[in-house]
């Protein structure tokens, strides 16, 4: 759950940028509204410029930082997510200020009327924005609605109000909580099918004895480089090997023993064949398959030659009994053209190591 709760982090955020970013228009609107609709600023100028330009200035900063975080990336992320977080409560708290500052006036029964307006809808909508985050939420909330509250009771004044201002700021709080587990859920659920995913395409990838690739995949890669190096007119190579009198080995000593050769065979390949681009396969079931992509012919015979012996040497102990044996390897390198089908390498390399069987196995054959 950590390591779900690590990877979603940055989701999370970009969620909540998301979803906040909209409001940002509305609060910017709302103030030109509020101020302007009643004619209140021509009776509280001073009020109204400072509540306009804060609320503009915090509204165009958030937007401003929006952009500049994204280009800064991931190592300022948390610097860039303590800006967001404090501009957001900045926000509320101007908007919270205003609603206090109008609540205590005389006569202004209009902008009294479209202030709580404005703050119901802009606190409820900051809930559905901050859900990602609980305690953005709840903070965003309580700097919406408190300082409304702290005014009206510090100057007792309209207590139907303030109990209403207070039910709905805990109405909003368990809201936040409510959404904030249902988002986490939600969430968590997508990446573990992520993950299951990813794990069910590996193993539909992979060979379950030696861990290789499987053929299925193999063919898939194969083909995908198939039309990559004919696109670049490269060298691609295939090598197959066929391990020699294995049907013995299982015969005389029993199928474990052949399955625990198989897969020190499989460690000894990938040993061998380690660059990123090699991928090495069990073709079939003494058989392994090995792409090679950008190498040369002297380069793939090479590393052929280094298997086939690294595979001589490999021994298994067996109720006191060495178990060994040896392979073979056909190698085949083309350049695709458009006349010709991957299938074809795969016959070249088929050939190839037929003769390495025929000429005595534990030896590598070249088909160009
Ligand atoms: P050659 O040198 O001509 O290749 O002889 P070989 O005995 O290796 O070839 P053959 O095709 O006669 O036999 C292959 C054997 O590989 C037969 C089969 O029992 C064995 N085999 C195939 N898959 C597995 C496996 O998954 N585990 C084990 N233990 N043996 C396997
Ligand atoms: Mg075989
Ligand atoms: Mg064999």
């Amino acid at each position: 759950m950590t390591f779900i709760r690590h990877k979603v982090n940055s989701r999370v955020v970009q969620d909540l940028k998301k979803r906040s970013t909209i409001g940002i228009i509305f609060y910017i609107v709302l103030s030109i509204i509020v101020t302007c609709a009643d004619g209140f600023y021509s009776r509280h100028l001073f009020a109204s410029l400072v509540f306009f330009f804060s609320n503009l200035g915090i509204c165009v900063f958030r937007l401003v930082h929006l952009v500049i975080a994204r280009k800064m990336g991931e190592p300022y992320e948390i610097v860039n997510r303590g800006i967001f977080y404090v501009s957001v409560v900045i926000t509320a708290l101007v908007w919270g200020c205003m609603l206090a500052y109008v609540e205590i006036l005389n006569n202004e029964h209009v902008t009294q009327l479209m202030m709580n307006v404005c703050i119901c809808g802009l606190s409820a909508g900051g809930v559905v924005a901050f859900i990602p985050d609980r305690r953005l939420a709840i903070l965003f909330n309580l700097a919406m609605l408190m300082p409304a509250t702290t005014a009206l009771l510090v100057n007792r004044l309209n207590p139907p109000l303030t109990i209403m201002i207070c039910l709905f700021s805990v109405y909003l709080v368990l809201i936040a909580i409510r959404g904030n587990k249902e988002y986490w859920n939600a969430l968590e659920n997508e990446y573990l099918l992520e993950v299951k995913s990813e794990e069910m395409t590996r193993l539909s990838n992979t060979d379950a004895l030696t861990g290789l690739s499987n053929r299925r995949h193999f063919n898939e890669v194969l083909e995908r480089e198939w039309k990559r190096s004919g696109r670049n007119q490269s060298l691609l190579s295939l090598i197959i090997l066929d391990i020699d009198y294995f049907k013995k080995i299982n015969d005389t000593y029993g199928h474990q023993v052949g399955d625990e050769y198989l897969h020190k065979i499989a460690e000894t390949l990938v040993a061998v064949f380690k660059r990123d681009s090699d991928i090495v396969a069990r073709y079939g079931g003494e058989e392994f398959a090995v792409l090679l992509v950008d190498s040369d012919v002297e380069q793939a015979i090479h590393l052929a030659q280094t298997a086939i012996r690294s595979i001589a040497v490999i021994t298994i102990d067996h109720q006191g009994q060495k178990v060994c044996t040896t392979i073979s390897a056909g190698v085949n390198c083309r350049i695709p053209d458009h006349n010709t089908v991957s299938d074809s390498i795969i016959l070249g390399a088929d050939k190839a190591l037929y003769a390495a069987k025929e000429r005595g196995r534990n030896q590598v054959v070249f088909f160009g």
